[in-house]
């Protein structure tokens, strides 16, 4: 396929710096009169060729973080604070026309349900080509041979560029949904939920066409699931969220063999699990807090058995171990070094 990236971008602005880093990241909602804080403080990196997998029950703020990256946010959302570092160049100090470079031409996204994003007036390769158009400067000659190219690389064969979105199949809506999140040769690839709504075969499909295309162009991911064996096949990565805030992160194989965070173990014990010795699965008692008024501490403080009286006053600090996982809970204080401490901190939240 035809390289198009587009070098009047600085890819390495910052030498050394990480492709992508975020730093306490905080998205507020306006509604009805009252803030709602959905994503508060949440930082994370994502390196050149790395999947990182989002989880969390619905409403928990992995949509709303990943639209902060390139803030396509409702109107009445707002980037309160922190920072999205692309190449080290802060993105949320850049005004929407500056932004607007980025999206698509540096981060892409493939929204969920492919059906409902695309356009059903026009055909799937006018619509891959229109950002090549816009955003490349391409002719529309130019634009949809890049398009027919682009159909091939995510397995469509280059003549149905000429089909309307419902003469597709669903998961072939959402190859050509991915065709056109690579319209423009992007590093990142957010994936929001790429296989929800799509049986479990052509599922498996899709998870492979995101795995070859990472291998094969050096893609980065970023996966939004509720869906955890998602991002056990697909992520390097998994950052857990818990309403707006980052409870646990780390390498896939660590945080789901061994997971710290008692809301990451409760998730993992909510799903299916072939591999266990297990004929029920668990349920997370109680719903997540209302965002426009969070308990003040550890906001899984209401919900989890292991809570105690610092939880309920202090908001945990993240703490990093030696295997690589990040962890925001009071039963891992500084130097437990991942194991849970038996006695609670004292009254002033002091660990033992
Ligand atoms: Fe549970 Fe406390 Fe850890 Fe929150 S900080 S998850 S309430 S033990």
């Amino acid at each position: 396929m035809t390289a198009v990236r587009d070098r009047e971008l600085p890819r390495q602005a910052v030498p050394g710096a990480p492709l992508l880093e975020v730093t306490d990241l905080r998205t507020y909602f306006s509604l009805d009169g009252a803030t709602v804080r959905a994503v508060d403080g949440v930082s994370f990196r994502l390196e050149q060729g790395e999947a990182l997998g989002i989880a969390g029950e619905s409403g928990c703020g992995k949509t709303t973080t990943a639209l902060s990256l390139v803030r396509l946010l409702p109107p009445n959302a707002r980037i309160e604070e922190g920072s999205v570092r692309l190449y080290g160049i802060d993105l949320v100090e850049k005004s929407p026309n500056a932004l607007r470079r980025y999206r698509w031409r540096e981060i892409s996204i493939v929204f969920q349900g492919a059906m409902n994003a695309l356009n059903p007036v026009n055909t799937v390769g006018d619509q891959i080509a229109e950002p090549i158009i816009e955003r490349l400067g391409l002719d529309r000659k130019a634009a949809l041979q890049r398009a027919g190219e682009l159909l091939e690389l995510v397995g469509i064969p280059r003549k149905r560029a000429d089909a309307f979105p419902h003469e597709l199949s669903g998961g072939m809506r959402q190859r050509a949904m991915i065709a056109m999140a690579l319209a423009c040769d992007p590093a990142i690839v957010i994936g929001d939920e790429p296989t929800t709504a799509l049986d479990v075969m052509v599922q498996a499909q899709i998870l492979e066409l995101l795995e070859r295309l990472r291998r094969d162009l050096g893609l980065s991911l970023i996966l939004i699931t509720h869906d955890l064996s998602v991002i056990a096949e697909t992520c390097d990565r998994v950052m857990v969220m818990y309403a707006g805030r980052v409870a646990e992160e780390g390498p896939v194989g660590e945080v789901f063999a061994r997971p710290k965070h008692p809301y990451t173990q409760k998730l993992l014990a909510a799903f299916p699990n072939i591999h266990a010795d297990r004929r029920t699965l668990e349920v997370i008692p109680g719903s997540p807090p209302d965002l426009r008024d969070p308990p003040p501490g550890c906001r899984f403080a209401p919900r989890c058995q292991f809570a105690m009286d610092v939880c309920r006053t202090d908001v945990p600090p993240e703490v990093t171990f030696g295997d690589g996982v990040r962890v925001a809970c009071h039963l891992y204080p500084q130097g437990s070094d991942g194991v849970p401490i038996t006695t609670p901190p004292d009254a002033n939240g002091t660990p033992p």
